[in-house]
C-alpha cells in the first residue's frame, strides 16, 4: 500500500494534538507516519523498517502481529462488544481476567478494579488510599508521598503523583496532600558511596518525609519498581527492602506502580517479586493487553481489599471499567504468555542475554556507564568518557542520538542525555545482536556529528 505522507503530515499538523509535542516544531518536520508492525519491526509511510527497542511505548511485550489477541477481540466484539459492570451486572472476560490476574499476582492479591490507563490506576490508587484510611477511622492520613523524577501518569492525580517539575508547571500541579522525597539515581548523585550505601540513604529520605509531615498523616508511598519515563534509573540492592521496612514501622500503605515493570517486564510477574518486596496495591497497565487496546487497574492486597469490601459503596468507577474487549484481550496475552513461559524464559535466557551485549556499548567513547534490569535499560552519554563530562544541555546530545537511531532502523528514546530502551520481551538472540549492532551504528554517528 502506498501513502500520501506530506498529505498526512499536513492533516497530522493541522488537526492533531500530540500527547507531550511543540505542536509547532513538529509541523516544521512533520510526523514519522507508522503504518504497519509484525514481530519486533514497524514500518513507516515511506517504506523504512525499524526495530521497535521501546515496545511500542513499554507495552508492545508480546510483539506485534499476534493473531490470538486479534481472534479474541474479533470474537468478543461480535459476542457482547460492551456492557457496565455499575448495576449490579458484570461481563465474564472481566471476571476471568480478574480471576487470572489474582494467580499472577503476590499471595493475598485477589481483587482487581479496571481503569483504562495507568493514569487512571494512579487516581483510582489516591481514593482508595484515602477511603481505606477513613474507614480505619484514620481520615487524616490523607497525604501519598512519591518521588521526584518519577512518573504516574498525566491526569491531574497522576501528574502530581510524578515528580516531573515541567509537568506540575502546567496546571498548578501537585494538588494538595501529595509530597515527594529524591529519587535513587546513584549516578547522578556522584559520590563514593557503594551503590547499597547509598540505597539505605535514598531510603532514608522517605523516613525522614514521614516525620516531617507526622506518620498519622501519610497514607501511602507510591514508586516505580525501576524508574522508567524517568530514564531507566534502577535502584540500588536492599533499597526497596529499606523503603518496605519503613512503610511498615509508620503504617503507610506501600503501592507498586508495575505500569512499566509488571508482565514479565524484568524477568518476573512484577517488579515487587523481581526485587523481593510486598507491596499493599499494585499499578498495572500497558503489558497486561500488550498494549493491544487500552487496559489498565490496581490490584488489592488482602488489607486493602478486605477493608473495601466490607466498607460499603466504593464511589468510584469508569465506564469502561472492566471493558470487554480489552479484557478478552488481556487473557489471550496472559494464556499467550504462559504458552510461551516468557516469564521464565526472560528470566533466565533472554534477559541475561541481552544484558551481556546491551554491556557492551560500555566500550563506545561516546558512553560513560550502561545498566540493565530485565528488559530495560539505559546508557549515559558523555562528552568526556575518562571524568563522565556532560555535554553543554544545549547540544542536546540524546536528540541527536534519537534522530539517528532513527536513521539507522532503530527506536530508542532519549530522557535528557541517558538513552533508553525496553524491548520486545519475545525477542531471539539473533533479534538482539542486530538492535545492539543498530544502536552501536547510532552512537558511532552521534559521535560524529558531535565531534564537528
Ligand atoms: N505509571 C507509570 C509507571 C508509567 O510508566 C505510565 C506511562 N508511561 C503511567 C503510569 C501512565 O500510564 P498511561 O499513559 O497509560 O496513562
Amino acid at each position: 500500500m502506498s501513502w500520501n505522507t506530506a498529505q498526512i503530515q499536513r492533516d497530522d499538523s493541522a488537526h492533531y494534538l500530540h500527547p507531550f509535542t511543540d505542536t509547532a516544531a513538529l509541523a516544521k518536520t512533520g510526523a514519522r507516519v507508522m503504518v504497519k508492525a509484525e514481530g519486533i519491526f514497524v514500518w513507516d509511510s515511506e517504506g523504512n523498517k525499524i526495530l521497535d527497542a521501546m515496545s511500542g511505548l513499554w507495552c508492545v511485550n508480546m510483539g506485534y502481529g499476534q493473531q490470538s489477541l486479534v481472534d479474541a477481540a474479533t470474537r468478543q466484539m461480535e459476542t457482547l462488544p460492551f456492557y457496565n459492570s455499575f448495576f449490579n451486572t458484570t461481563v465474564v472476560p472481566a471476571v476471568d481476567l480478574a480471576r487470572n490476574l489474582s494467580e499472577v499476582t503476590p499471595t493475598g492479591f485477589t481483587r482487581a478494579f479496571f481503569t483504562n490507563s495507568g493514569s487512571e490506576a494512579n487516581d483510582t490508587m489516591i481514593r482508595l488510599v484515602r477511603h481505606f484510611w477513613s474507614l480505619q477511622n484514620k481520615p487524616e492520613k490523607q497525604f501519598i508521598i512519591a518521588r521526584k523524577n518519577g512518573y504516574h501518569g498525566s491526569t491531574i492525580g497522576g501528574a502530581s503523583l510524578g515528580g516531573m517539575s515541567d509537568m506540575h508547571k502546567q496546571g498548578g500541579l501537585p494538588i494538595p496532600g501529595i509530597a515527594h522525597i529524591g529519587q535513587p539515581y546513584h549516578y547522578a548523585c556522584g559520590t563514593d558511596e557503594t551503590p547499597e550505601a547509598f540505597g539505605l540513604r535514598a531510603a532514608s529520605w522517605l523516613e525522614d518525609k514521614i516525620l516531617e509531615i507526622g506518620a498519622d498523616k501519610v497514607g501511602a508511598f507510591v514508586g516505580e519498581p525501576v524508574q522508567g519515563a524517568g530514564g531507566v534509573i534502577i535502584p540500588p540492592p536492599g533499597y526497596w527492602q529499606e523503603i518496605e521496612r519503613i512503610c511498615r514501622k509508620y503504617d503507610v500503605l506501600l503501592v507498586s506502580d508495575e505500569v512499566i515493570c509488571g508482565f514479565g517486564r524484568l524477568g518476573a510477574w512484577f517488579g515487587c517479586q523481581y526485587f523481593g518486596y510486598t507491596p499493599d496495591l499494585i499499578l498495572f497497565a500497558k503489558g497486561v493487553t500488550s498494549g493491544y487496546l487500552p487496559l489498565g487497574g490496581v490490584m488489592l492486597g488482602a488489607r486493602v481489599g478486605d477493608a473495601l469490601v466490607a466498607g460499603g459503596d466504593f464511589n468510584h468507577g469508569f465506564t469502561y471499567s472492566g471493558h470487554p474487549v480489552s479484557c478478552a484481550v488481556a487473557l489471550a496475552n496472559l494464556k499467550l504468555m504462559h504458552e510461551h513461559k516468557i516469564v521464565n524464559k526472560v528470566a533466565t535466557d533472554t534477559a541475561p542475554y541481552f544484558h551481556q551485549k546491551f554491556m557492551s556499548l560500555a566500550d563506545h567513547p561516546l558512553v560513560s556507564i550502561t545498566e540493565t534490569c530485565g528488559m530495560v535499560a539505559g546508557l549515559v552519554l558523555v562528552q568526556d568518557k575518562a571524568t563522565r563530562a556532560p555535554f553543554a544541555s544545549d547540544r542536546s546530545v540524546g536528540m541527536v542520538c534519537r534522530r539517528h537511531c532513527f536513521a539507522s532502523g532503530v527506536i530508542m528514546r532519549a530522557v535528557g542525555d541517558r538513552m533508553i530502551i525496553a524491548p520486545p520481551l519475545v525477542m531471539s538472540h539473533a533479534e538482539i545482536d542486530l538492535m545492539i549492532a543498530l544502536i552501536r551504528q547510532s552512537l558511532d554517528a552521534t559521535a560524529k556529528e558531535m565531534a564537528q
